[in-house]
């Protein structure tokens, strides 16, 4: 049995299906990108893995548990963590006061009355800095931090809840190609080192070819092609929904927008 078992899972937005019977798995240790052309249904899926949105049909059964249905809250406890937004930290804190902010939620206690000085989860807080190298700014406000360093406390952030899974939607939106890199870099020495099992999207094929353990490809909400990075590379469908067939693909050419 997988960690994470996702099947025929729809969505339905009156008549359109957004995502269209997918079914894949996910297992501890393991970084699986899910790639797909804009309106592919990619953030639809986290949405109804995460509990943002109900599902029309379907079953996402973690330890054979099933998720469907829960709270986005009470998913995130059973160990499905997603990562946070940028609005989710608090610019006036520090970095390390954002991180015990996390920690705190995660044990649920009252928020009204912690004070930022107190020295709750701080040590904890620090080895989570410390895992995404952001340690020596710890005492820095959020709002002065660089883009890319503000997706690292978000991870920071995200590992506070001690996740099993981490659902990654896009986590490397508005990066430039360097960044990028460096981040699902970072993440993938989590996957490893954590073995957390981590489902992110992205839309620079360079980076999910460079780090993905393995790649799941949506078009029209359904699910086309599941492999390795070079089975996926290769495969007819694949080439067809992105350019017609024929064409071989280059290191970035499925880059969209971005
Ligand atoms: P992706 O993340 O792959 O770009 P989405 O999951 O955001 O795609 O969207 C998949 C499809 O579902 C699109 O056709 C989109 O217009 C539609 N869709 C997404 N959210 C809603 C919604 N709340 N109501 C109606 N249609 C939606
Ligand atoms: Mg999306």
């Amino acid at each position: 049995m997988s960690l994470l078992e996702v099947r025929q899972l729809s969505k339905r937005f009156g008549g359109n299906i957004a995502v269209d019977e997918v079914s894949f798995v996910l297992n501890p240790g393991e970084l699986l990108a899910l790639i797909g052309p804009n309106g592919a249904g990619k953030s639809t899926t986290f949405n109804m893995m995460g509990g943002q949105l109900p599902a029309s049909q379907g079953s996402v059964k973690l330890d054979g548990k099933e998720l469907l249905g829960l709270s986005s809250r009470n998913i995130a406890h059973q160990g499905v963590g997603r990562t946070f937004q940028i609005a989710a930290t608090f610019a006036s804190l520090s970095v390390v006061e954002n991180v015990q902010m996390a920690l705190l939620s995660h044990h649920r206690r009252i928020f009204s009355f912690w004070r930022p000085a107190a020295g709750l989860y701080r040590d904890e807080a620090m080895h989570l800095l410390g895992q995404v190298n952001m340690q020596d700014q710890a005492e820095r406000p959020c709002s002065e931090l660089a883009y890319g360093d503000v997706k690292r406390v978000e991870l920071a952030m995200s590992l506070a809840g001690n996740p099993r899974v981490l659902l990654m939607d896009e986590p490397t939106a508005g990066m430039a190609p360097a960044e990028r890199h460096a981040l699902v870099g970072l993440v993938k020495e989590l996957v490893v080192q954590r073995q957390l099992a981590v489902l992110f999207t992205e839309h620079s094929m360079d980076v999910v070819f460079a780090h993905a353990d393995r790649v799941i490809v949506l078009a029209r909400g359904k699910l086309i092609a599941q492999g390795s990075v070079d089975e996926v590379r290769q495969h007819p469908k694949v080439q067809e929904v992105y350019f017609g067939s024929g064409k071989t693909m280059g290191p970035d050419i499925l880059q969209e927008g971005a």
